[in-house]
């Protein structure tokens, strides 16, 4: 969509608060988005639909368009990440909070491997200090989620490390010293729970996949399509220009919606802005209505399939 004079509107459709690892409160992070110029943003926090309600608030206050996410990770072989984007969740759906209380679960179990391997390392952080960082800026006593990004700011902090990026490249990224992989949902669960959420469920920053070569790339998504993959993301920081033509070529050929975002951390990704991803990676609002159509239709399926007239998801994706 274009304003009067012309030009695009802009969205952010992969942001980070507090209640993961960003460093803006929900509300701080619309107030942002809307300084920024944007006209939609969607929150998705790892892991959790914590911040949804408190920014959906602050989105209606504002006048912005608003899609509450949260994104995930499902097995995939070392070392390569795979992320799920869930889009148009249900904040407050007892799917949601089953997801969320199993991926935390895992994240419980974790954390703590890691510092004690850091410790061993000759790293001597603890789980307060990182516990102390994840909370800066959260005024109330409501959960967040713990993640890698913590870590490597309690590492850097302390001085173990001369940045965040060290922490990572030497201790905590797939291949470092500190690393342990968290119990993870197979692909169908993951792509299951987030339809049970009432969401879409999206292929995150592909490239992240580490694979050799487009071919691979397409095997994984074609496989991710059948389980019921609803769209891919396109546009991101870790994106190359090449890279958003081939996925979107992808997205074509297997009905997906292309989506994008920056991935904005706040202070843990210094480089990443607010609708302006690395590479000016930036999102015109025509891409939320794609998302919000695709949603629609899939959710009148879905309706009309509990309705008991079975012919109406029938009708392709
Ligand atoms: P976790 O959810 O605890 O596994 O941590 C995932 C977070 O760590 C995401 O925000 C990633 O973007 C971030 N992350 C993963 N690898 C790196 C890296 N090499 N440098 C900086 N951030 C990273
Ligand atoms: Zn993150
Ligand atoms: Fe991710
Ligand atoms: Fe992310």
């Amino acid at each position: 969509m274009k304003n009067q004079s012309g030009n695009t509107h802009w969205v952010d459709l992969h942001t980070h608060s507090t209640a993961s690892d960003g460093s803006l409160t929900p509300p701080r992070l619309i107030a942002s988005a809307k300084n920024a110029g944007l006209v939609g943003l969607a929150l998705t926090d790892h892991d959790t639909g914590n911040g949804l309600l408190e920014a959906a608030a602050a989105a209606a206050e504002a006048g912005l368009r608003f899609v509450p996410g949260i994104e995930i990770s499902a097995e995939f072989p070392h070392p390569g990440t795979m992320h799920l984007l869930g889009y148009f969740i249900d904040p407050i759906s007892p799917a949601l909070k089953r997801m969320s209380q199993i991926l935390l679960e895992g994240r419980n179990s974790r954390n703590p491997r890691i510092i004690a391997r850091l410790n061993e390392l000759g790293c001597h952080i603890t789980m307060d200090q990182v516990q102390a960082i994840a909370r800066r800026g959260v005024t109330d006593d409501r959960p967040v989620v713990i993640g890698r990004p913590h870590i490597a700011q309690a590492l850097a902090e302390s001085g173990c490390v001369a940045s965040v990026k060290q922490a990572f490249d030497v201790y905590l990224g797939t291949t470092g010293q500190a690393y342990f992989d968290k119990e993870r949902l197979t692909r169908k669960q993951a792509i299951d729970c987030i339809h049970d959420a009432g969401g879409l469920a999206v292929l995150a920053h592909p490239v992240q996949l580490r694979l050799g070569n487009p071919a691979e790339l397409e095997n994984v998504v074609s496989n991710l399509v059948e389980i019921g993959l609803d769209g891919i993301e396109a546009w991101h920081s870790d994106h190359r220009p090449q890279d958003s033509e081939m996925i979107l070529s992808l997205a074509r050929k297997y009905k997906l919606v292309p989506t994008g975002g920056s991935d904005f951390h706040g202070n843990s990704k210094p480089d990443i802005a607010l609708g302006l991803g690395r590479q000016n990676i930036r999102v015109p609002e025509a891409v939320l209505d794609e998302l919000e159509t695709a949603w629609r239709n899939r959710r009148n399926r879905q309706r009309a399939a509990a309705a008991g007239q079975p012919e109406a998801v029938h009708d392709g994706k």
